[in-house]
C-alpha cells in the first residue's frame, strides 16, 4: 500500500488574483486534509481580523526578536511591514506526514523552496492583465494610485512566475479550487516523493528474486 507523505504547498499570486479566496475555499472543502499555516506580521489588524486566526499580530520589535531567535521559516518586508512563517507549526505538521498550505508572497515562497526543496509552488493569476486591473478597480477598496502601484508590482513579480511549479489561472473560482486540490493530490504520486515506497518494493522483490517460490 502506497504511503503518502505530507506536502508543503506554497500559494502566491498577484494582488487581486484571488489567492486568498481560493485558499479559504480549499480549507473549507478539505479541512480534514489541509492545515493552514498562520503567519506573523507587524502590520495592524484590519477590521474583522482576529489574532491567531488571520495572523499573529506582532510589534516591529517583537517580530525582529522572532527573526533573531530563528523562529521563522521565511520572512519578508512587504509594503513596509514584516510578514513571516513561524517554523514550529510547519515542522510539526510535516513531521506528522500531513499537508500544510502557506499563502505567502514571492520572496518568502522562494526562501521556503530553499528550506524545503520538495515544496510545491503554485502561482495564481487572473486570465489576463485587463481582468486583474478590472478586479482591483471593481473592489473599490483602494485609491487609483494604490492600484497603479499594485499593477507595477505585479509586472515586477511576473519575472518570478516561471520559478513556480504550476500556474493557476483563476477564471472560475470553483474550478480553480478543484484544480488546486487535484494538483496537490497528484503531486503525492510523483516518484521523487515516494522513494521510501520504491525502496520497500525493491526490498520485497529482492526476496522473491532469489527463487523463493520453488
Ligand atoms: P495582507 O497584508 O494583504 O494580509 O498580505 C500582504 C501580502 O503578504 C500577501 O501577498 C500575503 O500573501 C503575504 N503574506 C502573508 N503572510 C506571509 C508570510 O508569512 N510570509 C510572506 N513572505 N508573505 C506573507
Amino acid at each position: 500500500m502506497l504511503k503518502k507523505k505530507g506536502i508543503v504547498t506554497v500559494i502566491s499570486g498577484f494582488s487581486g488574483a484571488g489567492k486568498g479566496t481560493i485558499v479559504k475555499h480549499l480549507m473549507a472543502d478539505h479541512h480534514n486534509i489541509y492545515n493552514l499555516s498562520i503567519s506573523a506580521t507587524s502590520r495592524s489588524p484590519r477590521v474583522g481580523e482576529e489574532e491567531g486566526v488571520d495572523y499573529f499580530f506582532k510589534t516591529k520589535e517583537e517580530f525582529e526578536q522572532m527573526i533573531e531567535r530563528g523562529e521563522l521559516l521565511e520572512y519578508t518586508l512587504f509594503n513596509g511591514n514584516y510578514y513571516g512563517t513561524p517554523k514550529s507549526y510547519v515542522e510539526e505538521i510535516t513531521a506528522s506526514g500531513k499537508d500544510v498550505i502557506l499563502e505567502i508572497e514571492i520572496n518568502g515562497a522562494l526562501q521556503v523552496k530553499k528550506f524545503f526543496p520538495q515544496a510545491l509552488l503554485l502561482f495564481v493569476t487572473p486570465p489576463d492583465a485587463i481582468t486583474l486591473r478590472d478586479r482591483l478597480v471593481g473592489r473599490g477598496t483602494e485609491a487609483i494610485d494604490v492600484i497603479e502601484q499594485r499593477l507595477a508590482l505585479s509586472y515586477e513579480q511576473s519575472f518570478n512566475m516561471s520559478e513556480y511549479d504550476y500556474l493557476i489561472v483563476n477564471d472560475d473560482l470553483n474550478s480553480c479550487v478543484d484544480l488546486v486540490h487535484s494538483i496537490i493530490s497528484a503531486e503525492k504520486y510523483r516518484c521523487f516523493r515516494n522513494t521510501d515506497n520504491i525502496k520497500e518494493m525493491q526490498n520485497e522483490l529482492k526476496i522473491f528474486s532469489k527463487g523463493e517460490l520453488k
